[in-house]
């Protein structure tokens, strides 16, 4: 097929693509808003209704989101599944607090979600559309499966699991539409995630009147301080390996001795050996503390605990294999394409293990999680790039009709 005419067909698509995205972004679909996650929804079926793909809905495991959606071409044809997801980490309130909404400044479209992930559903559409109009003998030769997170954001870990349920494990690929991560200069697929693991940490000490009792306190939060200190030092940058202590509560008053402490964290890693180590040394703390009442010796009482682990998605045969294709077609079409190992994690965790799996096939962006604009300060929001959206549907259309090309 004349690449030519593919590229008139997403120049022609175009405008109606960017008005799609203007159309997700201007609706409000944090995590925890599920009623703006089920519009999302509905708008992107509505998108996506010409194809005439089957839908489902699935409740989400998470309390308080929106569902999840998938569509699906059925045939018998060979599966390429693709994943989004619906959900962004922009509060209502937020959005207005610091006027963030749609706002195009020449090739920069900034908005929340616009770079992670509405443009990517986007340019799932303008894909799929302009591959059914150039080339509709290949298009129906597949099995599309279209699956969208409504709670990613959060790690809801179903779509994997939907996913596992729905997808044959014969599937060719299971592309993720998170963001491109290149710069003006070239594109970047991503092939490889960090894994996670969620801890909370609460000390329990004793409390009392912080001027007359003072010998009889033992303080929960210069306890948590000395925990904290010893996690936080076991960030390994050259193993990749990294602690962060996210949120901390304690204390009502300054003249309380805190008997009650809490903090949140969490680990990444690639290696799974360093972070087994990395767990058992934040586990040991469990049990009685080192800060003590010196009255009587009544010691703090610490308590850490797993909320959830994510293992990490290190780079797989099955995905070199695919990224092959990708770097094929970037060179056919003269993009540079590079490839990233990301710190972040996305649906690609919960796929990678059973299916070649490639991320970062949406648009080129930045800024993402940000709403704050202060150039002034050094501060953007989020943005997508809307001049990358045609060149990335060239490249991951060719990348897939060679895919496809090629027998299993
Ligand atoms: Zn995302």
């Amino acid at each position: 097929m004349n690449d030519a005419v593919l590229l008139s067909a997403l120049e022609e698509l175009r405008p109606e693509a960017l008005r799609f995205l203007e159309d997700l972004v201007g609706i409000n679909s944090f995590t925890l808003h599920p009623a703006g996650v089920e519009a999302n929804a509905d708008r992107i079926l509505q998108q996506f209704a010409p194809f005439g793909f089957q839908v489902s809905r699935f409740a989400c495991s998470e309390p308080g989101t929106g569902r999840h959606v998938v569509l699906d071409s059925g045939g018998t044809g060979p599966v390429i599944a693709f994943v989004s997801h619906m959900d962004t980490v922009f509060p209502e309130e937020e959005e207005k607090r610091n006027q963030f909404g749609w706002r195009p400044e020449g090739n920069r479209l900034y908005g929340p979600g616009t770079y992670d992930i509405k443009g990517g559903t986007v340019l799932l559409w303008l894909m799929l559309s302009a591959a059914l109009r150039t080339n509709p003998d290949l298009f129906h030769s597949v099995r599309w499966v279209l699956l969208w997170n409504a709670a990613e954001e959060i790690l809801a870990p179903d779509v994997g699991e939907i996913a596992h349920r729905l997808l044959p494990p014969s599937t060719r690929a299971c592309l993720v539409m998170e963001g491109d991560g290149g710069t003006e200069s070239g594109l970047a697929l991503v092939s490889a995630r960090k894994g996670t693991g969620k801890f909370t940490l609460r000390v329990a000490g004793r409390g009392g009147h912080a001027g007359n009792q003072h010998a009889f306190g033992a303080n929960a939060i210069r306890q948590m301080a000395r925990v904290i200190e010893a996690i936080s030092a076991l960030t390994d940058y050259e193993r990749e390996t990294t602690v962060n202590v996210g949120v901390v509560r304690g204390g009502s008053v300054d003249n309380r001795i805190p008997h009650e402490a809490e903090a949140v964290f969490e680990v990444r890693y690639f290696d799974a050996a360093h972070y087994a180590e990395v767990r058992q040394k934040i586990l040991a703390w469990n049990g009685e503390g080192d800060v003590k009442a010196a009255a009587d010796g009544f010691p703090c009482r610490i308590e850490i605990q797993i909320d959830f682990e994510v293992s990490p998605w290190v780079e797989k045969p099955e995905s070199l294999a695919l990224l092959r294709h990708w770097r094929e077609a970037a060179q056919a079409l003269n993009e540079t394409l590079t490839v990233q190992r990301r710190s972040g994690l996305s649906d690609a965790n919960f796929l990678a293990s059973h299916f070649p799996t490639l991320d970062g096939l949406g648009p080129r962006g930045g800024n993402a999680h940000a709403s704050e604009r202060s150039p002034e300060a050094g501060k953007l929001p989020e943005y997508v790039d809307g001049a990358s959206f045609v060149p990335k549907a060239m490249v991951n259309w060719i990348a897939l009709r060679n895919l496809l090309a090629q027998k299993n």
